[in-house]
């Protein structure tokens, strides 16, 4: 069996439908969901007219391979993204698969852990609720001290109607 952790994120429409699309998407298709975490509102990074994004972090464990995960995911963002073409915007929805067991994995498709998750805060804060001690396998550092020493400074707080 093996853990998968993904960081969802929508800044368009029903922002947490889309989450939760997402996650229904996933437990129908790739297995059962283990923890999830809050859902974080984070104000859109370098675009500031665009609509803050709701993010969250969930685990899940499955028998599928990684490849067959980013399949999964890709088919579920592109259900989503069908809606873009109705009421042209920014995107729905982004799955990023950010750990796969503690394995490291580099492919013309694929980079795991996921690259820039050390300098994202609304990765490392939901990401810190539940799973502080998980180590990560390239940076051989906690989730707690990689959100420590994060220098990102944008405006991440907990979305009072994702609980
Ligand atoms: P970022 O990766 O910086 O968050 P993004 O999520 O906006 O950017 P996308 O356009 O959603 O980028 O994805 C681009 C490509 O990233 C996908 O086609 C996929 O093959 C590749 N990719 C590489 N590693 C991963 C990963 N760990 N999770 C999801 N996609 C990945
Ligand atoms: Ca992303
Ligand atoms: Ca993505």
């Amino acid at each position: 069996m093996n853990f998968v952790i993904f960081s969802l994120g929508s800044n368009m429409g029903n922002r947490l439908a889309y989450l939760n699309l997402a996650i229904k998407g996933l437990e129908n298709q790739l297995g059962d969901l283990l923890i999830k975490s809050n859902v974080f509102e984070t104000e859109a990074w370098g675009n500031k007219a665009q609509t803050s994004f709701l993010n969250q972090v969930v685990v899940f464990q499955t028998n599928k391979k990684p490849e067959a995960c980013l399949n999964i995911l890709q088919s579920i963002e592109k259900e989503q993204q069908r809606k873009r073409n109705e009421h042209w915007g920014p995107r729905t929805l982004d799955i990023d698969i950010l750990f796969f067991n503690q394995e490291i994995i580099n492919t013309h498709r694929l980079i795991i852990p996921h690259p820039f998750l050390e300098k994202r805060l609304f990765v490392l804060l939901p990401l810190s609720q539940i799973l502080a001690d998980f180590v990560h396998p390239k940076l051989q550092k906690n989730i707690l001290q990689l959100l420590q020493e994060c220098k990102d400074n944008t405006q991440v707080e907990k979305h009072i109607n994702g609980i």
